[in-house]
Order: C-alpha cells, then structure tokens, then sequence
C-alpha cells in the first residue's frame, strides 16, 4: 500500500490522546474498564479472558498526545509511520464514503478515529485497549489502541501488515456506515450465535471494508484530483484477507479454548469473514454486502 507522497493528510479527522490518563475510571483488579454499550468490536473474545496488559497497548516512543498533528503533513509521512498512515487511511476511506453517499444522493456524516493508549473514556463508557479496536455507536468514532496490531501478529497470528492495519480501520468504519444507514439498530438483542444479528452485523462490515478497498486506489480526493492510495497489491489484499481470518470467531476459540462452539459466536468465522471482504472487494459494490438476506 502506497500512499500519494504530496498529498495533504487531514487530521482534524483523529484525535491523538496517546499518552493521555483515561480520567475518571481506573484498571482495577485486572478488570476491564468496559461497559455493555460498545456494541462494535472487532474481536468475539469476552474482554475477561483476555486480561489486561498494562502499558501493553502503548509502544515504545509513543507517548505524546497531538503526535499526529505536528508529524502527519503529507502522504510521504503515511508512507513512512504507522500513525500517520492510520491518518491516511482514515482520510481515504472516508472519502470513499462521502462520494459514494453523494452518489446515491445521501448525507455522509464523519465519523473521527480516536487513537489512545491503554484506556480511554467514550459515550458508551470507560474502555481498555484489552477490548480491541472499536466503534462507539453514541458518539460516532472509532477507537484504536495502536498496540493492538501488534497484538494482531503476536496473539492472533496473523502476518500483520500496513494493509492488515488498514482493514480493521475500514471495518470499524463500515460500522459507522451501518450507524448512518439504520442497519446497527436493527440487530437489537440478537447478539450471539452463527446466525445471529451481531455476526450478519460484522460480516456487512467487513464487506463494506473490502467496498473501500475496491474503491481506494480509484477515488480522487477533492484537494488534489487524485487517488490518496496510489497502489494496493495483490500481497496487500492478501494481508487483510489474513488478518480477516485471524480474528475469525472459530480461529480464536480453538486457540483459546481449543474448540469451536458457533453458538456464542459474534462476528463469525475465518471463512466468512474472508468471504465477505472478498465479496465487497470483488464488487466494489456495497449493495452486495447483504449479510441480512
Ligand atoms: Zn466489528
């Protein structure tokens, strides 16, 4: 994944709060500081078996709130720091979504990615970064401790990578797409199982992440004319289908549980997960990540 060297990065569009104490809520007895209303994570695993890696979530240099603002200026920047590549992407897959919502003659709204260190304090509630990547449906951003894509390679196995990265961001956006468009309310309690409302949620997600894929290296933005991702490469794509696999529901019970048990599945497994980005990917189409049926 390439991104255009003179092109201008947006930050107004992600809160830096790295290095900020999470307020009020502390990490206490190795509990996490979650409550039940972040209805959008990208990983099934109930947050208690996971623990808490305090200070985990951060890596090392990486401390300063506003690091984002002073050090992603330009597309060269993305090519060269994870950070401001989240920057990056952020700022492209939101482009992608505000023209195709022009396109079928609706109103995008933004939504802002926060990044934070170990906890952070959301309208759903006080959240660890033990929980993974999320969406806050109640204030319409997207969290990401950037220590979890390292947790992606080390504890989930996948091979990681820029593109790996880029599609959890997508993800998380497709969710705030499923928030604009009414899809999100629609799951209500329906929350665990192979045919549940939360995996059909999570599939259309990871549909809509491959819809951007699709579209990224074709979308120009309004500022230059051009596309901000200049390449995506077969291995890219490769890396987010692997990284999909790698949080799939059956992946991480056998590896945490060594069996597989669909009935508390959440966001459904390896196999649907590559699926479903493969579907939006190969379409670009975002009327074909019907998941509900
Ligand atoms: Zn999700």
């Amino acid at each position: 994944m390439q991104f255009d060297d003179q092109a201008d990065l947006d930050t107004s569009q992600v809160q830096d709060r790295r290095g900020m104490s999470g307020g009020k809520v502390a990490l206490g007895g190795g509990a996490v500081g979650i409550v039940g209303l972040i209805i959008a994570l990208l990983l099934g695993v109930d947050p208690s078996t996971l623990g808490v890696s305090d200070g985990g979530g951060g890596t090392a240099g990486q401390t300063s709130a506003g690091q984002v603002q002073d050090s992603c200026k330009k597309g060269s920047d993305a090519n060269q720091r994870q950070d401001c590549r989240m920057v990056a992407v952020v700022n492209s897959v939101q482009n992608f979504w505000q023209s195709e919502f022009t396109r079928r003659a609706g109103a995008y709204q933004p939504a802002e990615t926060v990044l934070f260190t170990n906890q952070v304090q959301t309208a759903c509630g006080a959240a660890s970064s033990a929980v993974g990547p999320f969406y806050c449906p109640g204030d319409r951003k997207a969290y990401f401790d950037l220590g979890f894509f390292n947790e992606l390679s080390s504890r989930f196995g996948a091979k990681g990578g820029p593109f790996a990265e880029a599609y959890v961001v997508a993800h998380e956006y497709g969710h705030h797409i499923q928030n604009l468009t009414g899809q999100m309310k629609k799951v209500g309690q329906d929350r665990q199982g192979a045919n549940s409302g939360s995996v059909k949620l999570e599939l259309q997600a990871d549909c809509y992440a491959g819809v951007w894929a699709y579209a990224a290296t074709r979308t120009p933005q309004a500022s230059t004319g051009r596309p901000l991702i200049t390449s995506l490469t077969d291995a890219d794509i490769a890396a987010g289908l692997d990284a999909a696999a790698a949080v799939g529901d059956d992946r991480i019970q056998q590896q945490a549980q060594g069996r597989v048990n669909p009935e508390s599945w959440t966001h459904g497994s390896s196999a649907q997960r590559q699926q479903w980005f493969t579907t939006g990917y190969r379409t670009g189409d975002m009327a074909r990540c019907d998941t509900f049926g």
